[in-house]
């Protein structure tokens, strides 16, 4: 196939057999962040490119290497969201949401975008689930955040396969001490540094913690700590978190040099990781972000969240087969008619059942046939009974109702007793 009729390389197709398992990640997601008073918002997946460089910060990954920019008709420069926050926090001030100190707690959901490398769990194209509290500025919206995530993998059956891990940024001005620090002791050890680190070493610093190379972590394990450089306040807001997971039992693991990518966050960190997922381990990651609404022009507007990767989450559930059988059933009933008078009232008859039994998956022949072509796409689509309505089904207003799982006998049931008949034989293991 010519390449200009290919999908673009890292920008995925979900095919009808991987939605159902999309759909059972965000409806459990959905139903759950409505049980803590979280509400959607739809945000636009383009927005002018200085919104993501004044939010996210010149010397990021994301806007230095990342972004997909381009100029549309106008001239103007426009950006693919790479992240949901950014846009999120423009929409709360355009529409005055967050003014006078009022409480939003929201989500949203959607495609991603980022000129990364494509490899298992890490795309060009990905999807994130991602929630944000406003005016919020104690610990214990930060432990709610958290708790609600921890309450997915339960829910998801994920619990034992990922682990939390936690850091605290303290106060900017703790984080720029530490910033100071940090540098003057890997300047002193400049040469000794891989050279994406020497890079960071000027355009984001405690980008360097993130690095994975192994000398660099080696030369890492005498550098100053951020922890040793927390203000009193920040630390108090720290305890109070891990009091909160202490209370509900969630386990973490204190991570000094979990800064996340991005450069607004202050204060409260953290990430979930699994060992089931090669490198691409961080399923969910989020904190707090207090600064970053005035980095915009508003009020000073305490901020949190987390955004979750959903390929990463899917990948994890088929790896640890956790995908529920159920998403996969197929249709309860095969619809056959034969001849156009059939036809006619077989469409007629299936509109009454959906009518009685709005949840029930029916199929209908489509394209007519012989008996024999009727019957063998009706037992190919997996369906529990094939209902067959002839000419002499038709003249008796009578339908066919014969089992294709078993060999129980085919029985013929009145149109008017169609729907109570089928309620009570479908039962359990059917969609109603
Ligand atoms: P990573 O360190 O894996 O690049 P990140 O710190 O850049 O992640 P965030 O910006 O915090 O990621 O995004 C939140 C979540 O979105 C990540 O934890 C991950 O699950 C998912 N994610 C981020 N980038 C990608 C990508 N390119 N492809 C698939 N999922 C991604
Ligand atoms: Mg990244």
């Amino acid at each position: 196939m010519s390449k200009s009729l290919q999908a673009i390389r890292g920008m995925n197709d979900i095919l009808p057999e991987q939605t159902p398992v999309w759909r059972y990640l965000e409806n459990t997601l959905a139903a759950l962040l409505e049980g803590y008073g979280y509400r959607e918002i739809r945000l636009p997946i383009l927005e002018f490119t200085e919104l993501f460089a004044r939010g996210i910060g010149e010397g990021t990954d994301v806007v230095d290497k990342e972004m997909y920019t381009f100029l549309d008709r106008n001239e103007e420069s426009l950006t693919l969201r790479p992240e949901g926050t950014a846009g999120c926090v423009r929409a709360m001030l355009e529409h005055g949401l967050t003014g006078g100190g009022q409480v939003q707690k929201l989500w949203y959901a959607g495609p991603m975008f980022r000129y990364e490398k494509p490899q298992k769990g890490r795309y060009r194209q990905f999807h994130q689930i991602g929630v944000e509290a406003f005016n919020q500025p104690g610990p214990d919206i930060d432990a709610e955040l958290i708790v609600l995530t921890w309450r997915l993998w339960q829910r998801l059956g994920l619990a034992d396969a990922v682990t939390l891990q936690l850091n605290s940024l303290g106060s900017s001005e703790a984080r720029a001490a530490y910033r100071d620090a940090l540098v003057t002791y890997l300047q002193a050890r400049f040469e000794q540094l891989d050279e994406d680190s020497q890079r960071r070493l000027t355009t984001n610093p405690l980008r360097v913690l993130d690095s994975k190379v192994a000398t660099t972590q080696a030369l890492l394990a005498d550098a100053p700590t951020l922890h040793d450089y927390l203000d009193d306040e920040s630390r108090a807001h720290f305890e109070g978190v891990k009091a909160r997971l202490d209370a509900v039992g969630i386990r973490y693991e204190i991570n000094n040099k979990l800064v996340r990518g991005l450069d607004y966050y202050n204060r409260t960190v953290f990430e979930w990781v699994t060992d089931k997922l090669g490198s691409q381990g961080t399923v969910c990651g989020g904190g707090r972000y207090d600064g970053l609404v005035t980095q915009f022009g508003g009020k000073p507007t305490p901020g949190v969240g987390f955004a979750m990767g959903v390929e990463r989450l899917v990948l994890l559930l088929e790896t640890l087969d956790l995908v529920p059988a159920s998403l996969n059933a197929p249709a309860d009933l095969y619809l056959c008619a034969f001849g156009e008078p059939a036809e006619l009232a077989a469409l007629a008859l299936a509109e009454r059942l959906r009518d009685a039994l709005p949840t029930l998956r029916l199929l209908v022949n489509a394209g007519g046939g012989s008996f024999k072509s009727q019957f063998k796409k009706a037992d190919k689509s997996g369906a529990r009974f094939a209902l067959i309505l002839g000419e002499d089904e038709l003249a008796s207003r009578v339908v066919g109702c014969k089992p294709l799982r078993d060999d129980s006998e085919q029985q013929n049931i009145a149109w008017d007793a169609l729907s109570e008949h089928l309620a009570a034989r479908l039962g359990a293991g059917s969609s109603l």
